[in-house]
C-alpha cells in the first residue's frame, strides 16, 4: 500500500496564498499547523481542504511512521488523530507521544462512541474526542477550544541560575543549552523550581509529582532525582540541585 507523504504546508501560508477566507474574517496570526492523521482517504481530504479554506496550515497522512515524522520535525500546533489506523492504532502512537513527553495538542477522531472508548482516549493523553460523522463547524470550535486552553496553560518561564524551564514550550536549558528530558523528569523539575530555595521532602515531591503517596514512591523520587541531575547538573559542573540529609531536596544557586 502506498502512503501519501505528508504535505508541507505550514501555517499561514493558505491565508498568504489567498486560499484563506476574506481578509478580516480570518485572522493569520490566528492560523494554526494541523497535522491530519488519517487512513480515510475521503475524510482527509475533507479535513484538508476545510482547514486550509480556513487559513490553517495542513500537513497529512495516513498511518504512524509518517505522523512521526511530521511531529518529530517540528512546528506543529495541534493533531487530528485517527483511531483506526493501518499498523500502529491513534491511541498507541498518542500513547507513545505522550510517554516520551510531547504535549502537542490531539483531537482523536473515531467512529468509536462508546463511554469506554472515550475514556480510554482521554486517559492515553488526548485533550478532545470527536465521534464521526462531525461537522466541520464543530470541529473548528473544539479546535480553537484545545488551543485556548493549551495557551491559557501559558506561564512564565520558570529560573535558577542559568537554568530555565518554559511550561508553554516545554523547553529546559541551562546556560542557554537544552536540555531533553522525560514527562516526569520535567514535573518533577517544574516542581522543584516552583519550589525553588526551599526544602521539598521527598513525600511531598512523590505527591505533586506522581499523586501518590509516599511509600509506594520514595525509591522513585529519588531515582528521578538521580536522573535529572545527570541532565541539568553534572554537565555544567555547578550543581544546583542539593540534598538535604534528612529533609529532601532543595534547587538553589550555592556560592
Ligand atoms: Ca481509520
Amino acid at each position: 500500500m502506498t502512503q501519501p507523504r505528508a504535505g508541507r504546508l505550514r501555517a499561514g501560508d493558505a491565508a498568504a496564498r489567498g486560499h484563506g477566507k476574506i481578509p478580516g474574517c480570518s485572522d493569520p496570526s490566528r492560523s494554526m499547523a494541523v497535522l491530519i492523521v488519517e487512513d480515510e482517504r475521503r475524510v482527509r481530504s475533507f479535513l484538508e481542504r476545510g482547514l486550509s479554506e480556513e487559513g490553517h496550515g495542513v500537513r497529512s497522512c495516513s498511518a504512524g511512521p509518517a505522523a512521526e515524522r511530521a511531529l518529530s520535525e517540528g512546528g506543529i500546533d495541534a493533531v487530528l488523530l485517527d483511531w483506526m489506523l493501518p499498523g500502529e492504532s491513534g491511541i498507541e502512537l498518542l500513547r507513545r507521544w505522550r510517554a516520551r513527553g510531547d504535549v502537542t495538542p490531539v483531537i482523536m477522531l473515531t467512529a468509536r462512541d462508546a463511554v469506554e472508548d472515550r475514556v480510554a482516549a482521554l486517559d492515553a493523553g488526548a485533550d478532545d474526542y470527536l465521534v464521526k460523522p462531525f461537522s466541520f463547524e464543530e470541529l473548528l470550535a473544539r479546535l480553537r477550544a484545545v488551543l485556548r486552553r493549551v495557551s491559557g496553560r501559558a506561564s512564565p518561564v520558570l529560573r535558577c541560575g542559568d537554568l530555565a524551564l518554559d511550561p508553554a514550550t516545554h523547553r529546559v536549558t541551562r546556560a542557554g543549552v537544552e536540555v531533553r528530558l522525560t514527562a516526569r523528569e520535567f514535573a518533577l523539575l517544574q516542581f522543584l523550581l516552583q519550589h525553588a530555595g526551599e526544602v521539598v521532602s521527598r513525600s511531598r515531591i512523590a505527591a505533586a509529582v506522581w499523586e501518590h503517596d509516599f511509600d509506594t514512591f520514595s525509591n522513585v523520587v529519588e531515582v528521578y532525582v538521580r536522573y535529572l541531575r545527570a541532565k541539568i547538573d553534572e554537565p555544567f559542573g555547578r550543581p544546583l540541585l542539593h540534598t538535604v540529609r534528612g529533609a529532601g531536596y532543595v534547587l538553589r544557586e550555592e556560592p
